[in-house]
Protein backbone atom coordinates (compact mmCIF):
# COMPACT_ATOMS: atom_id res chain seq x y z
CA UNK A 1 0.00 0.00 0.00
CA UNK A 2 1.33 3.14 -1.02
CA UNK A 3 -0.18 7.01 -0.44
CA UNK A 4 -0.34 7.80 -4.28
CA UNK A 5 0.65 5.93 -7.73
CA UNK A 6 0.96 7.64 -11.20
CA UNK A 7 0.58 6.15 -13.88
CA UNK A 8 3.07 7.64 -17.11
CA UNK A 9 6.62 8.51 -16.51
CA UNK A 10 6.68 11.66 -18.76
CA UNK A 11 7.03 15.19 -18.51
CA UNK A 12 3.90 15.19 -16.55
CA UNK A 13 3.69 11.98 -14.75
CA UNK A 14 7.14 13.12 -13.01
CA UNK A 15 6.30 16.69 -12.48
CA UNK A 16 3.39 15.62 -10.57
CA UNK A 17 4.98 12.57 -8.87
CA UNK A 18 7.62 15.26 -7.76
CA UNK A 19 4.86 17.85 -6.56
CA UNK A 20 3.06 15.07 -4.40
CA UNK A 21 6.49 13.82 -2.81
CA UNK A 22 7.18 16.87 -1.60
CA UNK A 23 4.28 17.16 -0.23
CA UNK A 24 4.85 14.51 1.77
CA UNK A 25 3.52 11.66 0.03
CA UNK A 26 5.18 8.06 -0.76
CA UNK A 27 4.77 8.29 -4.60
CA UNK A 28 4.92 5.26 -6.96
CA UNK A 29 5.42 6.37 -10.89
CA UNK A 30 4.90 3.42 -12.97
CA UNK A 31 6.18 3.04 -16.55
CA UNK A 32 5.55 1.05 -19.23
CA UNK A 33 8.89 1.78 -21.31
CA UNK A 34 12.37 1.06 -20.30
CA UNK A 35 13.20 4.56 -19.14
CA UNK A 36 11.47 7.95 -18.06
CA UNK A 37 10.05 9.93 -21.11
CA UNK A 38 10.17 8.02 -24.35
CA UNK A 39 6.98 9.07 -25.32
CA UNK A 40 5.54 12.61 -26.71
CA UNK A 41 7.77 14.06 -23.64
CA UNK A 42 10.78 13.60 -25.81
CA UNK A 43 9.23 13.65 -29.06
CA UNK A 44 8.86 17.79 -28.95
CA UNK A 45 10.45 21.03 -29.94
CA UNK A 46 11.65 21.89 -26.28
CA UNK A 47 10.40 25.17 -26.47
CA UNK A 48 9.77 27.30 -23.15
CA UNK A 49 6.83 28.94 -24.46
CA UNK A 50 5.62 32.34 -23.28
CA UNK A 51 1.75 31.92 -23.66
CA UNK A 52 0.86 33.93 -26.25
CA UNK A 53 -1.38 31.63 -28.35
CA UNK A 54 -4.05 30.63 -26.14
CA UNK A 55 -7.43 31.49 -24.92
CA UNK A 56 -7.67 33.49 -22.02
CA UNK A 57 -8.98 31.97 -18.91
CA UNK A 58 -8.11 28.66 -20.56
CA UNK A 59 -5.66 25.78 -18.44
CA UNK A 60 -3.40 26.41 -21.52
CA UNK A 61 -3.03 30.09 -20.97
CA UNK A 62 -3.02 30.24 -17.08
CA UNK A 63 -0.79 26.75 -16.85
CA UNK A 64 1.94 27.70 -19.54
CA UNK A 65 2.45 31.30 -18.18
CA UNK A 66 2.87 30.03 -14.80
CA UNK A 67 4.46 27.18 -15.60
CA UNK A 68 7.10 29.00 -17.85
CA UNK A 69 8.46 31.19 -14.53
CA UNK A 70 8.20 28.07 -12.45
CA UNK A 71 10.27 26.43 -15.01
CA UNK A 72 13.38 29.16 -15.70
CA UNK A 73 13.20 29.20 -12.17
CA UNK A 74 13.72 24.94 -11.80
CA UNK A 75 16.10 25.19 -14.57
CA UNK A 76 19.13 27.75 -13.04
CA UNK A 77 18.44 26.13 -9.54
CA UNK A 78 18.74 22.82 -10.88
CA UNK A 79 21.26 23.95 -13.44
CA UNK A 80 19.53 22.33 -16.12
CA UNK A 81 21.01 23.30 -19.56
CA UNK A 82 18.75 26.11 -21.16
CA UNK A 83 18.53 29.21 -23.45
CA UNK A 84 16.40 32.37 -23.09
CA UNK A 85 16.55 32.45 -27.10
CA UNK A 86 13.76 34.76 -27.79
CA UNK A 87 11.99 34.40 -30.40
CA UNK A 88 9.97 36.00 -33.87
CA UNK A 89 6.33 35.66 -34.79
CA UNK A 90 6.57 36.53 -38.15
CA UNK A 91 3.34 37.79 -40.70
CA UNK A 92 4.92 37.35 -44.22
CA UNK A 93 1.96 38.86 -45.96
CA UNK A 94 0.17 41.90 -45.08
CA UNK A 95 -3.15 39.89 -44.76
CA UNK A 96 -1.25 38.46 -42.01
CA UNK A 97 -0.70 41.59 -39.82
CA UNK A 98 -4.00 41.40 -38.45
CA UNK A 99 -3.10 38.08 -36.27
CA UNK A 100 -0.42 39.48 -34.91
CA UNK A 101 -2.51 42.57 -33.65
CA UNK A 102 -4.31 39.57 -32.11
CA UNK A 103 -1.89 37.73 -30.73
CA UNK A 104 -0.57 40.72 -28.98
CA UNK A 105 -3.85 41.58 -27.27
CA UNK A 106 -4.77 38.12 -26.32
CA UNK A 107 -1.00 37.95 -25.01
CA UNK A 108 -1.67 40.68 -22.65
CA UNK A 109 -5.05 39.28 -21.62
CA UNK A 110 -2.43 35.96 -20.88
CA UNK A 111 -0.41 38.44 -18.86
CA UNK A 112 2.43 38.34 -21.48
CA UNK A 113 3.37 42.13 -21.69
CA UNK A 114 6.76 41.36 -23.04
CA UNK A 115 6.08 41.40 -26.58
CA UNK A 116 7.14 43.69 -29.12
CA UNK A 117 6.42 44.94 -33.04
CA UNK A 118 9.12 45.04 -35.15
CA UNK A 119 9.57 46.07 -38.31
CA UNK A 120 11.03 44.15 -41.22
CA UNK A 121 14.24 46.50 -40.93
CA UNK A 122 14.17 45.23 -36.87
CA UNK A 123 14.07 41.33 -38.46
CA UNK A 124 16.40 41.59 -41.17
CA UNK A 125 18.87 43.36 -38.75
CA UNK A 126 18.42 40.53 -36.29
CA UNK A 127 17.67 37.55 -38.64
CA UNK A 128 19.04 38.39 -42.67
CA UNK A 129 17.41 34.77 -43.42
CA UNK A 130 13.90 35.70 -42.52
CA UNK A 131 11.12 37.70 -44.63
CA UNK A 132 7.99 39.46 -43.29
CA UNK A 133 6.58 42.49 -43.74
CA UNK A 134 5.87 42.56 -39.56
CA UNK A 135 7.24 40.68 -36.32
CA UNK A 136 6.74 40.13 -32.88
CA UNK A 137 9.25 39.56 -30.76
CA UNK A 138 8.72 37.46 -27.88
CA UNK A 139 12.15 37.36 -25.13
CA UNK A 140 10.92 35.17 -22.46
CA UNK A 141 10.18 32.17 -25.19
CA UNK A 142 13.35 29.78 -24.13
CA UNK A 143 14.31 26.23 -25.26
CA UNK A 144 15.57 23.68 -22.50
CA UNK A 145 17.14 19.96 -22.49
CA UNK A 146 14.50 18.17 -21.98
CA UNK A 147 16.05 14.99 -20.60
CA UNK A 148 17.92 16.44 -18.46
CA UNK A 149 14.82 18.26 -16.94
CA UNK A 150 12.84 14.62 -16.49
CA UNK A 151 16.35 13.30 -14.47
CA UNK A 152 16.10 16.37 -11.76
CA UNK A 153 12.15 15.27 -11.95
CA UNK A 154 12.90 11.62 -11.31
CA UNK A 155 15.93 12.51 -8.85
CA UNK A 156 14.18 14.73 -6.65
CA UNK A 157 11.02 12.80 -6.27
CA UNK A 158 13.66 9.69 -5.51
CA UNK A 159 15.08 12.34 -2.67
CA UNK A 160 11.49 12.21 -1.24
CA UNK A 161 10.84 8.48 -0.54
CA UNK A 162 9.55 8.47 -4.31
CA UNK A 163 10.09 5.56 -6.29
CA UNK A 164 9.70 5.17 -10.38
CA UNK A 165 9.21 1.33 -11.45
CA UNK A 166 10.06 0.63 -15.47
CA UNK A 167 8.72 -2.02 -17.99
CA UNK A 168 5.83 -2.54 -16.12
CA UNK A 169 2.43 -1.33 -17.68
CA UNK A 170 -0.58 -0.69 -15.66
CA UNK A 171 -3.80 -2.92 -17.04
CA UNK A 172 -6.70 -2.39 -15.02
CA UNK A 173 -7.42 -0.65 -11.96
CA UNK A 174 -10.11 -1.74 -9.75
CA UNK A 175 -12.11 0.07 -6.75
CA UNK A 176 -11.60 -1.94 -3.16
CA UNK A 177 -13.15 0.30 -0.69
CA UNK A 178 -11.74 3.72 -0.70
CA UNK A 179 -8.36 2.13 -2.04
CA UNK A 180 -7.17 1.36 -5.73
CA UNK A 181 -6.21 -1.93 -6.65
CA UNK A 182 -3.38 -1.20 -9.70
CA UNK A 183 -3.17 -4.53 -11.89
CA UNK A 184 -0.34 -5.15 -14.49
CA UNK A 185 -0.89 -8.14 -16.92
CA UNK A 186 -4.06 -9.08 -15.15
CA UNK A 187 -2.48 -9.79 -11.67
CA UNK A 188 -2.84 -7.32 -8.35
CA UNK A 189 0.03 -5.76 -7.75
CA UNK A 190 -0.11 -2.59 -5.14
CA UNK A 191 -2.49 -0.84 -3.51
CA UNK A 192 -2.96 2.99 -3.17
CA UNK A 193 -5.56 5.72 -1.55
CA UNK A 194 -4.82 8.37 -4.63
CA UNK A 195 -4.02 8.00 -8.13
CA UNK A 196 -2.76 9.90 -11.51
CA UNK A 197 -3.56 8.99 -14.57
CA UNK A 198 -0.50 10.71 -16.33
CA UNK A 199 -0.49 8.51 -19.67
CA UNK A 200 0.10 10.87 -22.23
CA UNK A 201 -1.85 9.19 -25.41
CA UNK A 202 -2.76 6.01 -23.59
CA UNK A 203 -4.66 7.96 -21.06
CA UNK A 204 -7.97 7.66 -22.47
CA UNK A 205 -7.00 3.74 -22.67
CA UNK A 206 -6.33 3.24 -18.99
CA UNK A 207 -9.32 5.57 -17.82
CA UNK A 208 -11.30 3.00 -19.66
CA UNK A 209 -9.72 0.63 -17.48
CA UNK A 210 -10.88 2.15 -14.35
CA UNK A 211 -13.32 0.49 -12.44
CA UNK A 212 -16.09 2.75 -11.17
CA UNK A 213 -15.40 5.52 -13.46
CA UNK A 214 -18.24 7.02 -15.99
CA UNK A 215 -17.06 6.31 -19.36
CA UNK A 216 -18.97 9.37 -20.01
CA UNK A 217 -16.19 11.43 -18.66
CA UNK A 218 -13.94 9.85 -20.87
CA UNK A 219 -13.09 12.48 -23.62
CA UNK A 220 -12.33 11.36 -27.01
CA UNK A 221 -8.77 11.13 -28.29
CA UNK A 222 -7.42 12.45 -32.06
CA UNK A 223 -4.25 11.66 -33.21
CA UNK A 224 -1.65 14.64 -34.89
CA UNK A 225 1.54 13.34 -35.73
CA UNK A 226 3.78 16.41 -36.00
CA UNK A 227 7.39 15.99 -38.00
CA UNK A 228 10.60 17.62 -38.26
CA UNK A 229 13.63 18.11 -40.53
CA UNK A 230 16.57 18.77 -39.01
CA UNK A 231 19.17 20.97 -41.07
CA UNK A 232 22.61 20.44 -41.46
CA UNK A 233 25.53 23.02 -41.02
CA UNK A 234 25.11 26.20 -39.26
CA UNK A 235 22.31 27.58 -38.37
CA UNK A 236 21.37 30.84 -40.37
CA UNK A 237 18.89 31.67 -37.30
CA UNK A 238 19.68 33.31 -34.05
CA UNK A 239 16.21 32.65 -32.63
CA UNK A 240 13.01 30.62 -33.05
CA UNK A 241 11.15 31.58 -35.77
CA UNK A 242 7.43 30.92 -36.42
CA UNK A 243 4.77 32.05 -38.83
CA UNK A 244 1.38 32.74 -38.01
CA UNK A 245 -0.31 29.48 -36.50
CA UNK A 246 -2.81 27.13 -38.52
CA UNK A 247 -6.10 26.13 -37.02
CA UNK A 248 -4.78 23.09 -34.69
CA UNK A 249 -0.93 23.80 -34.52
CA UNK A 250 1.98 26.45 -34.90
CA UNK A 251 2.91 26.43 -38.32
CA UNK A 252 6.24 24.66 -39.13
CA UNK A 253 8.52 26.81 -37.70
CA UNK A 254 12.06 27.05 -36.64
CA UNK A 255 13.68 25.61 -33.66
CA UNK A 256 17.00 25.25 -32.31
CA UNK A 257 18.44 23.01 -30.15
CA UNK A 258 21.11 23.86 -27.38
CA UNK A 259 23.92 22.82 -29.45
CA UNK A 260 22.62 25.80 -31.87
CA UNK A 261 21.48 23.62 -34.72
CA UNK A 262 18.45 24.07 -36.42
CA UNK A 263 15.62 22.32 -36.92
CA UNK A 264 11.78 22.89 -38.91
CA UNK A 265 8.76 21.41 -38.05
CA UNK A 266 6.48 19.78 -36.85
CA UNK A 267 3.69 20.09 -39.09
CA UNK A 268 0.39 18.03 -38.43
CA UNK A 269 -1.13 15.23 -40.03
CA UNK A 270 -3.86 13.48 -38.38
CA UNK A 271 -3.41 9.73 -37.76
CA UNK A 272 -5.77 6.78 -37.18
CA UNK A 273 -3.34 4.78 -34.58
CA UNK A 274 -0.34 5.64 -32.91
CA UNK A 275 2.80 5.47 -35.38
CA UNK A 276 6.21 7.27 -35.43
CA UNK A 277 6.94 6.76 -39.05
CA UNK A 278 8.25 9.80 -41.26
CA UNK A 279 6.14 10.89 -44.23
CA UNK A 280 8.68 11.49 -46.81
CA UNK A 281 6.33 12.25 -49.30
CA UNK A 282 5.40 15.67 -47.14
CA UNK A 283 8.58 17.10 -47.91
CA UNK A 284 7.34 19.48 -50.88
CA UNK A 285 4.51 21.30 -48.39
CA UNK A 286 7.25 21.44 -45.70
CA UNK A 287 9.12 23.22 -48.13
CA UNK A 288 6.64 25.47 -49.13
CA UNK A 289 5.82 26.52 -45.97
CA UNK A 290 9.38 27.26 -45.15
CA UNK A 291 10.09 28.74 -47.82
CA UNK A 292 7.17 31.57 -47.12
CA UNK A 293 9.33 32.85 -44.17
CA UNK A 294 12.57 31.85 -44.76
CA UNK A 295 12.99 32.15 -49.01
CA UNK A 296 16.81 31.10 -49.15
CA UNK A 297 15.81 27.42 -48.05
CA UNK A 298 18.52 25.53 -49.28
CA UNK A 299 16.27 21.62 -49.57
CA UNK A 300 19.47 19.25 -49.90
CA UNK A 301 20.19 20.65 -46.60
CA UNK A 302 17.16 18.88 -44.95
CA UNK A 303 17.36 15.58 -42.85
CA UNK A 304 14.47 13.95 -41.84
CA UNK A 305 14.19 13.69 -38.36
CA UNK A 306 12.16 12.53 -35.43
CA UNK A 307 8.26 12.75 -35.12
CA UNK A 308 5.75 13.19 -32.23
CA UNK A 309 2.13 12.30 -31.34
CA UNK A 310 -0.14 15.16 -30.29
CA UNK A 311 -2.45 13.81 -27.91
CA UNK A 312 -6.30 16.04 -29.45
CA UNK A 313 -9.44 16.09 -27.88
CA UNK A 314 -10.73 17.76 -30.75
CA UNK A 315 -10.36 16.83 -34.48
CA UNK A 316 -10.07 18.13 -37.92
CA UNK A 317 -12.44 21.27 -38.42
CA UNK A 318 -13.01 21.25 -34.77
CA UNK A 319 -12.12 24.16 -32.67
CA UNK A 320 -9.42 23.33 -30.36
CA UNK A 321 -9.81 21.98 -26.71
CA UNK A 322 -8.86 22.80 -23.86
CA UNK A 323 -6.32 20.26 -21.30
CA UNK A 324 -8.96 18.58 -19.46
CA UNK A 325 -7.67 17.65 -15.81
CA UNK A 326 -10.76 16.16 -14.26
CA UNK A 327 -10.69 15.49 -10.12
CA UNK A 328 -13.12 14.00 -8.30
CA UNK A 329 -15.59 17.24 -8.60
CA UNK A 330 -15.52 16.08 -12.62
CA UNK A 331 -15.96 12.30 -12.31
CA UNK A 332 -16.87 11.29 -8.58
CA UNK A 333 -14.26 9.37 -7.93
CA UNK A 334 -12.46 10.31 -5.17
CA UNK A 335 -8.26 10.55 -4.82
CA UNK A 336 -8.10 9.90 -8.81
CA UNK A 337 -6.81 12.99 -11.36
CA UNK A 338 -7.05 12.11 -14.62
CA UNK A 339 -5.10 14.40 -17.50
CA UNK A 340 -6.27 14.19 -21.25
CA UNK A 341 -5.40 16.16 -24.55
CA UNK A 342 -1.92 17.37 -23.28
CA UNK A 343 -0.27 18.44 -25.93
CA UNK A 344 1.91 21.42 -26.97
CA UNK A 345 2.36 23.53 -23.98
CA UNK A 346 2.69 20.90 -21.85
CA UNK A 347 6.40 20.35 -21.21
CA UNK A 348 6.10 24.24 -20.68
CA UNK A 349 3.09 24.60 -17.96
CA UNK A 350 4.13 20.97 -16.26
CA UNK A 351 5.31 22.11 -12.70
CA UNK A 352 2.20 24.10 -13.19
CA UNK A 353 0.14 21.28 -13.62
CA UNK A 354 1.68 19.07 -11.09
CA UNK A 355 0.83 21.96 -8.41
CA UNK A 356 -2.99 21.70 -9.88
CA UNK A 357 -2.56 17.80 -9.05
CA UNK A 358 -1.24 17.87 -5.48
CA UNK A 359 -4.13 21.04 -4.53
CA UNK A 360 -7.10 18.20 -6.50
CA UNK A 361 -5.38 15.39 -4.25
CA UNK A 362 -4.96 17.52 -0.92
CA UNK A 363 -8.31 17.70 -0.90
CA UNK A 364 -8.59 13.99 0.10
C1 LIG B 1 5.23 17.43 -31.93
C2 LIG B 1 5.10 18.00 -30.55
C3 LIG B 1 5.79 19.16 -30.21
C4 LIG B 1 5.66 19.71 -28.93
N1 LIG B 1 6.41 20.81 -28.61
C5 LIG B 1 6.30 21.32 -27.37
C6 LIG B 1 7.08 22.45 -26.99
O1 LIG B 1 7.94 22.90 -27.73
N2 LIG B 1 6.87 23.00 -25.77
C7 LIG B 1 5.94 22.51 -24.90
O2 LIG B 1 5.76 23.10 -23.84
N3 LIG B 1 5.23 21.40 -25.20
C8 LIG B 1 5.39 20.79 -26.40
N4 LIG B 1 4.70 19.67 -26.72
C9 LIG B 1 3.83 19.07 -25.70
C10 LIG B 1 4.60 18.22 -24.70
O3 LIG B 1 5.60 17.45 -25.33
C11 LIG B 1 3.60 17.31 -23.99
O4 LIG B 1 2.57 18.11 -23.44
C12 LIG B 1 4.20 16.50 -22.86
O5 LIG B 1 5.39 15.88 -23.26
C13 LIG B 1 3.20 15.46 -22.40
O6 LIG B 1 3.79 14.68 -21.42
P1 LIG B 1 3.02 13.47 -20.78
O7 LIG B 1 3.80 13.07 -19.59
O8 LIG B 1 1.57 13.82 -20.61
O9 LIG B 1 3.02 12.34 -21.91
P2 LIG B 1 4.14 11.30 -22.32
O10 LIG B 1 5.46 11.91 -22.41
O11 LIG B 1 3.63 10.61 -23.55
O12 LIG B 1 4.17 10.29 -21.13
C14 LIG B 1 3.16 9.33 -20.88
C15 LIG B 1 3.85 8.09 -20.37
O13 LIG B 1 2.86 7.18 -19.91
C16 LIG B 1 3.31 5.87 -20.18
N5 LIG B 1 2.14 4.98 -20.13
C17 LIG B 1 1.06 5.04 -20.94
N6 LIG B 1 0.16 4.11 -20.58
C18 LIG B 1 0.69 3.44 -19.53
C19 LIG B 1 0.24 2.37 -18.72
N7 LIG B 1 -0.96 1.81 -18.92
N8 LIG B 1 1.04 1.92 -17.71
C20 LIG B 1 2.25 2.51 -17.49
N9 LIG B 1 2.73 3.54 -18.24
C21 LIG B 1 1.95 4.00 -19.23
C22 LIG B 1 3.94 6.00 -21.56
O14 LIG B 1 4.83 4.94 -21.82
C23 LIG B 1 4.62 7.36 -21.47
O15 LIG B 1 5.97 7.25 -21.07
C24 LIG B 1 4.80 19.09 -27.98
C25 LIG B 1 4.12 17.92 -28.33
C26 LIG B 1 4.27 17.37 -29.59
C27 LIG B 1 3.55 16.09 -29.94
Amino acid sequence: MVDCVVVGAGVIGLAAGRALALGGLEVIVIEAAGAIGTETSSRNSEVIHAGIYYPPGSLKARLCVAGRELLYRYCAEKGINHARTGKLIVATRDTEVPVLDRYLAQARRNGVTDLARFGPADVARLEPAVHCVQALHSPSTGIIDSRAFMLALQGDLEAHRGTVVLNTRVSRVVRRKELFEIEVAGTPTIRCARLVNAAGLHAQDLARNIDGLPQATIPPLHLARGQYYSLTGKSPFGRLVYPVAGPADLGVHVTLDLAGAARFGPDLQWIPSIDYGFDADRLATFTAAIRRYHPGLDESLLQPGHTGIRPKLAGPGEAAADFVIQGEAEHGVPGLVNLYGIESPGLTASLAMAEQVRVLLDRR
